[in-house]
């Protein structure tokens, strides 16, 4: 075991950090307007970012799960939102389980920052309970055609394509779910906007499909392997957004530890408190451990393994631990802590979406739960019988 980075993982977190700082990505995330500034995401495909995790017979560099979760601890210094300015995101799935034709189709102007990828799972009425997924694709010859409609979702004005989950056999739950490669500028895509309360800088909202044509060709993986395409990208995905929060909440601490140097109380700087001291003392210590709990999950990926327990595990506690630690280091500011101006309730209000995005908290526990009390107790929890095997059934 070596917890020291390798000379190329030093040569790539140095590489984020320039990028970030050179074009002040965290300002340029900051506007209100939930919009995009394309100019970063196509800055950050000409320096050779996007395409890290994309394998190198594609045009990527191939990284490795682990590192690529310290560079996305390293992007959340600069804010969550920077949750896609390197690495794939969700263009991933098209990387990992596309057709050679797929790969070739969309996987270059991914990597030029021409293409983002966003992912359809929540509707209107279902989010953690995928099996009962509305949305449906009836094949017709060459194309199927998708109707119902994906809510909640990010990137929905930005997005070229949607990676949408949908049921192609009635009732069959998990094993009817199909993924499907949408063109979002189809006329019979209507998109939608709905405000959240964080994660500025990039759409969100919904869309509904009516009746739209998708060719054979756009559909990702075979028919009823739509689960077994989102269990593995949220394996590695969900990891990578708890640590972005943990790089948020070092950079709160950061502000809080110097803050806690200057400012004085009663004659000498606030550090000297206990109430001061022990927060920093607390929060370095929860958010080590939260990062060295996501890494292990991420080296379990790399080893080839699943990472259902690690994967739960180390999301729902950095989401958590990083929320609480921005919280106390909010705290510690006193009144300027609770200015906009701060910067500390923008990290507040956006890892607290995360809390919820990508397997909510509770859901993660569930599924840890479920790994170690047993399959049968967790069914009877959600009053269903089980049709997965135990180390595939995972909710989102
Ligand atoms: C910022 C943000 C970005 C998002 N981006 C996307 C996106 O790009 N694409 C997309 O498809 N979706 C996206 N979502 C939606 C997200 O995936 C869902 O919110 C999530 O899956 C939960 O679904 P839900 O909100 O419908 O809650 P529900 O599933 O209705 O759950 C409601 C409550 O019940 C709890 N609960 C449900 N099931 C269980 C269980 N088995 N065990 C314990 N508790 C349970 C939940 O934790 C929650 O507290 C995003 C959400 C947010 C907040």
């Amino acid at each position: 075991m070596d917890f020291n980075h390798t000379e190329e993982q030093k040569k790539w977190i140095q590489a984020v950090r320039d990028f970030m700082v050179t074009f002040d990505v965290e300002n340029a995330l900051k506007n209100e307007s939930e919009q995009l500034p394309w100019e970063i995401r196509k800055a950050s495909g000409t320096q050779g970012l996007i395409g890290l995790d994309i394998p190198k017979e594609y045009g990527g560099q191939g990284l490795n799960a682990a590192t690529m979760g310290l560079l996305y601890e390293e992007c959340g210094k600069f804010g969550v939102n920077t949750r896609e300015v390197v690495g794939a995101g969700h263009g991933g799935m098209i990387a990992k389980f596309g057709t050679h034709e797929q790969k070739l189709r969309y996987l270059p102007d991914l990597i030029n920052g021409d293409l983002l990828v966003g992912v359809g799972l929540t509707e209107p009425n279902i989010g953690s309970d995928l099996a009962s997924t509305e949305t449906f694709a009836r094949k017709e010859g060459s194309h199927y055609v998708l109707s119902g409609g994906k809510e909640l979702v990010s990137r929905v004005r930005e997005a070229g394509i949607f990676v949408v989950f949908a049921q192609t056999r009635r009732g069959a739950g998990m094993k009817g779910l199909t993924a499907f490669l949408v063109d979002m500028n189809d006329p019979n895509v209507e998109k939608y906007d709905l405000e959240p309360m964080g994660m500025k800088g990039w759409s969100y909202g919904g869309f509904r499909l009516h009746d739209v044509k998708v060719p054979v060709s756009n559909r990702l993986g075979k028919e009823g392997e739509g689960f077994k395409i989102f269990n593995q990208h949220f394996g590695y995905w969900r990891v990578l957004m708890g640590i972005i929060c943990i790089g948020a909440a070092r950079s709160a601490m950061e502000q809080a530890v110097q803050y806690a140097k200057e400012r004085k109380a009663f004659g000498a700087p606030i550090g000297r408190l206990q109430s001061v001291m022990h927060k920093i003392a607390e929060s370095a210590t929860t958010l080590e451990t939260a990062s060295l709990l996501s890494l292990k999950a991420l080296d379990v990926l790399d080893k080839g393994r699943t990472n259902t327990v690690e994967g739960s595990m180390a999301k729902w506690y950095a989401t958590t631990t990083a929320y609480k630690a921005i919280d106390d280091m909010l705290q510690i500011h006193g009144a300027r802590g609770y200015l906009k101006e701060t910067g500390l309730e923008q990290k507040l209000r956006d890892v607290r979406g995360l809390m919820i995005a990508d397997g909510s908290t509770d859901v993660l526990k569930s599924v840890i739960g479920r790994e170690l009390l047993g399959k049968d107790i967790y069914d009877s929890m959600l009053g269903r019988s089980g049709e997965l095997p135990p180390q595939q059934a995972m909710v989102p």
